[in-house]
């Protein structure tokens, strides 16, 4: 069957793929994942099959059956490492986003892995599309799409499959090496510590199955033609090599066979030598170190370096390091897979690295895919790292140089994915101010611990969290209102001083500064969020912000406070109402009882006044003995309630002023009120209200002296 790259695709055999299984599976994937298409696809002679489909197949304009070519394909590129197997928004991928098919297609968001054979070679994909983006789509996501495209492989493995090369097969080999049918991609290497890159790896690219490059030059060497083969890579990636920056060494992969007999004078004779760098790997036991070391000898005289490939994968053993004295001693990524959790790979790591920087070889750690893994590598005194984490590998097309290169000279670049960039995650880890990086949808993608310290929350806490979640309601429509314009293109970043709510509900203030960082085509892909902690500044201003506010003798608002509330219901437009309380004889008590009895007597009637008044009024001291009650309330008859109430408290009982002495306490009450649309000034209320208290105390005095 179609699945060896071989012979015939699966869809010429109908009868043996149990298609209506593999829509079933492919259909309870596309649910699962909430995508629009799936599909199995089969790979022959640098062709994808659509063998079949499930879902919306008009929305990729494909059918069961149609062949397309795998050059320009993203399941080459998920095969090779240069692209992701989960890509949950290709317009933020720079791979993706140039490609043709990624329009073609209607590409929004895509989920592949290769369905492989017996012999681990790949012989067709299981994809999951959709139009939209799927922000939500993770590396957890993945395990689904394994165990399906794992099934689907043992369904269709045919007992033939993973025999010999067939004539058809030898010819398409033969093909690609004769006509140099290959490409050359290129992966950065960086210095831990800074994430500056150092070099590149060359990896060389093959058209065709089986697609790993190990597999397609295995395949050749069977041929003889391995040599040959490499050779010509070696040649491609030195003409290559003024279209790199120059200060990174050009690493090129080559068997130690044929390093033996390549041309070496011929192939260096135009370029500095001082950048190549030879990785060597040795995948046959047994070799002859002292013809290796006669070949190399020319190169390394002029200026070229060596590495060990693979060091610590089992068949390169650290004999080869001591033979060789190489300049750079390559850890394998068996090494690298998960030893921030692994002890023995930890120490097995470490003793490499010691023994190397005895012998004066710098080490690089491969297959770094996690910041845990860089972490490790970097305690274990590892100087260099390359992996999917550091960097992808990429083509080197006409003006664009390897990113990584180009983002290292630049903090925060705008139209890279810097999550994953090693001098942000470096900038993120280490700053002691609290950053985030946040979701369009304001969940906590990224959070470093100066935050989650400031606010209490723990790393899995957080990432659980939106921010409108952990923000005070009061605060939260200012925060979203810019974000917004940020949103819509209208500003890029902005500042604000807003409230957290803390993980024990404590109120933390924040300065907050936003940049929204873009994808390559400028829609808005995260935020980038700095906070500061401004929390005591905000209590001293609050202090502060009351003690100006405030009556220092009655604890009252002052009249500057009085006038900023007036002029804040002026504007909201509802109305107001204003009660004018003027204490009688004020003058009288303290002629006659001195300031301190006057006091006294002021500070009483201020807490009077308050008691008598509801919690939304404001009891202001206006002047000398005149407060003023401000209240919402705009109905005559409620205002003239409240003055009752005010003349009932202070009435009640007589003010004690110091040395048993007590005195009636009486104040003479004039409001009014200003109500929407009536046009009335604040001066035009307080003078109705004044003129009132005037009006009101010559009639309560010709009363008395009437009676
Ligand atoms: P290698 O020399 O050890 O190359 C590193 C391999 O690891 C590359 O695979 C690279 O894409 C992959 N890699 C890099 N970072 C990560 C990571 O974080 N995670 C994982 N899982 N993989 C990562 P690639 O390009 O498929 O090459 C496979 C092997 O094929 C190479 O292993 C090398 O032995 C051989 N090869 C590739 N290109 C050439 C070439 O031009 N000439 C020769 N002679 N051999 C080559
Ligand atoms: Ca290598
Ligand atoms: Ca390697």
């Amino acid at each position: 069957m179609g699945f060896d790259g071989v012979d015939e695709p699966l869809s010429e055999h109908g009868a043996e793929l149990p298609v209506e299984l593999v829509r079933t599976l492919l259909s309870l994937l596309r649910h699962r994942l909430g995508l629009e298409t799936a599909w199995l696809s089969s790979f022959r002679d640098g062709v994808q099959i659509f063998e079949v489909l499930d879902g919306d197949a008009d929305a990729i304009g494909l059918s069961s059956g149609d062949r397309t070519s795998l050059f320009d394909s993203y399941c080459v590129r998920v095969i090779d490492g240069r692209l992701p197997a989960i890509i949950p928004d290709t317009s933020t991928n720079q791979t993706t986003d140039a490609l043709p098919i990624t329009t073609e297609m209607s590409l929004g968001a895509y989920v592949g892995v290769p369905v492989l054979n017996r012999n681990g070679g790949a012989v067709g994909m299981v994809c999951a599309v959709s139009r939209e983006p799927k922000p939500y789509l993770a590396d957890i996501d993945l395990r689904i799409v394994k165990q399906i495209a794992e099934l689907i492989g043992t369904l269709i493995e045919s007992p033939d499959s993973g025999r010999d090369t067939t004539a058809a097969q030898r010819a398409s080999i033969r093909r690609v090496v004769y006509q140099r049918d290959f490409e050359v991609v290129f992966q950065s290497v960086h210095e831990v510590a800074t994430g500056k890159v150092v070099g590149v790896e060359a990896l060389a690219r093959f058209p065709r199955e089986p697609f790993r490059p190990d597999g397609f030059l295995a395949q050749a060497a069977l041929l003889g033609l391995g040599i040959e083969l490499e050779t010509a890579i070696v040649a491609r990636v030195i003409s290559m090599v003024p279209q790199l920056p120059e200060d990174v060494f050009v690493a090129v992969n080559i068997s130690p066979s044929a390093a033996l007999v390549a041309p070496w004078a011929q192939i260096l004779a135009d370029v500095d030598p001082s950048r190549i760098v030879l990785e060597l790997t040795e995948h046959d036991a047994v070799l002859d170190y002292g013809a290796l070391d006669d070949a190399l000898e020319p190169c390394r005289a002029r200026g070229v370096r060596v590495a060990v490939d693979d060091v610590g994968a089992g068949f390169s053993s650290f004999s080869h390091v001591l033979e060789l004295s190489p300049e750079f001693v390559k850890i394998d990524q068996s090494i690298t897979r998960h030893i921030d959790v692994d002890d023995a790979r930890r120490r097995l790591a470490h003793a490499i690295a010691e023994l190397a920087g005895q012998m004066g070889a710098t080490v690089i750690a491969e297959g770094v895919e996690t910041q845990g893994e860089l972490d490790a590598v970097s305690s274990v005194g590892i100087s260099s790292a390359q992996g999917y984490y550091l960097s992808r590998p990429r083509p080197l097309v006409h003006g664009f140089p390897p990113a990584a290169a180009a983002a290292s000279n630049d903090l925060l670049p705008t139209a890279v994915d810097l999550l994953g960039e090693r001098r942000f995650e470096l900038a993120l880890a280490h700053s002691p101010i609290g950053m985030a990086v946040v979701g369009l949808d304001g969940t906590f993608l990224r959070t470093n611990r100066a935050l989650r310290n400031m606010l209490g929350y723990t790393k899995r806490e957080l990432a659980e969290l939106t921010f409108q979640e952990i923000t005070h309601p009061d605060d939260l429509d200012a925060d979203l209102a810019l974000l917004t314009e940020c949103l819509e293109g209208r500003r890029r970043s902005y500042r604000i001083d807003k409230r957290y709510i803390a993980a024990d509900g404590r109120i933390v203030w924040g300065a907050l500064t936003v940049v929204v960082v873009n994808a390559p085509r400028d829609q808005p892909r995260y935020f980038v969020s700095q906070i500061v902690d401004v929390t005591a500044d905000r209590i001293r201003e609050a202090d502060l912000a009351r003690q100006a506010a405030t009556d220092p003798l009655t604890g009252v608002a002052n009249r500057s406070a009085g006038w900023s509330r007036l002029e804040q219901l002026d504007v909201s437009g509802r109305g107001y109402g204003i009660l004018f309380c003027d204490i009688e004889r004020f003058k009288n008590v303290n002629d006659q009882y001195g300031h301190r009895a006057g006091d006294r007597l002021l500070v009483e009637v201020a807490a009077r006044l308050r008691a008598a008044v509801g919690d939304e009024d404001m009891v202001a001291r206006w002047g000398g003995d005149e407060f003023l009650v401000i209240t919402d309330s705009v109905n005559d008859w409620e205002l003239a309630r409240l003055a009752d109430r005010i003349t009932d408290q202070l009435e009640s009982t007589p003010v004690t002023v110091g040395e048993g002495r007590q005195l009636p306490a009486q104040m003479t009450i004039g409001f009014a009120a200003h109500r929407t649309g009536d046009g009335r000034s604040i001066d035009g209320v307080l003078e109705h209200a004044d003129q009132a208290m005037y009006n009101k105390r010559r009639r309560d005095r010709a009363r008395a002296a009437g009676s």
